[in-house]
């Protein structure tokens, strides 16, 4: 498996920048989460990966192959990528040892390799005879990945792979997944808008807006560092209110503040639902909205000043009613950026 390189990548459609010199390096072995939201270029960059489409300026390498570049194009067979579609990527007429061994030469077509293929996948040999419609969605998932694992490709590819699954499904195909990619040990590139699917499943963490990168880091970089408040918007559910700020101390609508960061004046106050408080001497807050998870609850509160405020509250807390008044403070430090216009 090689490492996957990708420098300066641009594409246009008409007037549209689909992609603005995007760089991206994802390590041998490693699965990245391409993170963004509708519009962002995630399609546009994984098909270009794929050499579905031709950049207009950059390039693409696998280790030290250059596969799409000036003077450079490697054709989409010949690049050796496994591609996992949204859903459909199987044939229904063929059964599932034949859709696994479709991209498989002859010789290597045998039942010991379906069968290694579907344990990778963690699905019994069994299923080798089943057709796609006697699987559930998530299991189509797994047999297609074991399809596009069989040539052993250079690089894997997903796009948005569980995105026409329900909630439960999603998460724990999405777990079977990464794991089956891991034993592998293959280089995997996984487009998603969805930041728990990100941050859960993947080693790197690529944000994109626009068309560019906006960070890339560790899922754990990604959420305690993000490099803008609307990048710990998108990530964590965050509030994100404005204050004023003297070294580290922010005054806020909530009260003060401690922050991680030392500026001076108008501010951007990044404050996550698990840091909220309720109760003891904070500021009133009207509750608006109770969504009971469980093992969790999210509150939607509105401030005297008529800013929204997310708050989480663990299993077994008393829950308040909607349209009562709670008090809430913030006790653990926040991130803070300073105030821009355009953010
Ligand atoms: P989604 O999550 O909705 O799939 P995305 O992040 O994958 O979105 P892309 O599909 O890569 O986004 O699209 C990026 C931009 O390029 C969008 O503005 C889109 O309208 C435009 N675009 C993509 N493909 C084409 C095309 N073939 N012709 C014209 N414009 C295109």
């Amino acid at each position: 498996m090689s490492t996957l390189h990708v420098r300066g990548l641009t594409k246009r459609f008409g007037d549209v920048v689909a992609l603005d010199a995007v760089n991206l390096e994802v390590h041998s072995g490693s699965l990245t989460a391409v993170l963004g939201p509708s519009g962002c270029g995630k399609t546009t960059l994984l098909r270009l990966v794929a050499g579905f489409e031709r950049p207009d300026g950059g390039e693409i390498a696998f280790a030290d192959r250059v596969v799409a570049g000036p003077g450079a194009w490697v054709t989409p067979q010949r690049r050796r990528v496994g591609y996992l579609p949204q859903e459909g990527a199987l044939f229904p007429h063929l059964d599932v040892a034949a859709n696994v061994g479709f991209g498989l030469p002859r010789v290597e077509r045998t039942r010991t390799r379906v069968a290694e293929l579907l344990d990778l996948v963690e699905l019994p040999a069994s299923f080798a005879t089943r057709q796609p419609h006697e699987l559930s969605g998530g299991q189509q998932q797994r047999v297609s990945l074991a399809r596009a694992m069989a040539p052993r490709p250079s690089v894997v590819l997903l796009d948005e792979p569980f995105s026409a699954l329900d909630t439960a499904l999603r998460a724990s195909t999405g777990r079977a997944v990464a794991r089956a990619l891991r034993a592998a040990g293959a280089t995997a590139v996984l487009v998603t808008h969805d930041q728990g699917e990100a941050l859960s499943l993947a080693d790197q963490v690529v944000v994109m807006r626009k068309g560019r990168v906006v960070q890339a880091d560790s899922p754990q970089g990604i959420y305690d560092r993000p490099s803008d408040a609307e990048l710990a918007r998108f990530v964590g559910g965050a509030t994100v209110l404005p204050g004023t700020s003297s070294g580290s101390r922010v005054s806020t609508v909530v009260g003060e503040v401690t922050s991680k960061r030392s500026h001076e004046g108008a501010v951007e106050v990044v404050i996550r639902p698990e840091q909220v408080r309720l109760g003891g001497t904070g500021v009133v807050a009207r509750v608006e909205e109770v969504s009971y998870f469980g093992h969790e609850a999210t509150l939607r509160l509105r401030t005297a000043d008529g800013s929204a405020l997310l708050a989480r509250v663990g299993a077994g807390s008393a829950l308040p009613e909607v349209g009562t008044e709670v008090r809430v403070r913030v006790d653990t430090d926040v991130l803070s950026y300073p105030f821009t216009a355009i953010s």
